[in-house]
């Protein structure tokens, strides 16, 4: 079954009716315009940073833990390249985001280090990336500090 994340709050909705083409409504928590279509249901932490991109890898949307994640407001960050805009770094194997999008295959528990605002060293995190099934592409990338 299909599970739905909102990644704005990252509430998650896996037992809704799916409607033939269009994804469930928006989030019943928060009321975010759009939630995540997700293969398998994941569990983020309160401490994870959900931040949705387009198939360009261009930041759309970020969820709440995203300032306390990284320092980042929403505004420093849409439209910016993700792993770029938050500085994701010293991960094992090729660029995480080209092997979500290009594959359109889950990336899971990658180990990294990311450069939060305003603070000069890096900090560990683990990365979990997942593909869009919609038609518009994109991903959402899941940060969440060690
Ligand atoms: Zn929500």
């Amino acid at each position: 079954m299909p599970a739905f994340i909102c990644p704005r709050c990252g509430s998650r909705e896996s037992n809704i009716e799916r409607n033939q083409q269009h994804q469930p409504r928006g989030c019943s928590s928060c009321g975010f315009g759009f939630l995540f279509e997700l293969l398998e249901d994941y569990y983020p932490s309160p401490k994870t940073a959900l931040i949705t991109c387009d198939q360009e890898r261009r930041i759309l949307a970020v969820g709440g833990s995203t300032f306390a994640a990284t320092g980042y407001n929403e505004s420093d960050l849409i439209g910016h390249e993700v792993l770029q805009a938050l500085g994701v770094q010293d991960y094992e194997g090729d660029d995480p985001a080209e092997r979500c999008l290009e594959w359109g295959v889950r990336v899971l528990d990658l180990k990294c280090r990311y450069q939060p605002a305003g603070e000069g060293e890096l900090k560990s995190a683990t990365v979990d990336l997942f593909p869009a099934y919609d038609e518009d592409g994109g991903l959402l990338v899941a940060l969440t500090p060690a």
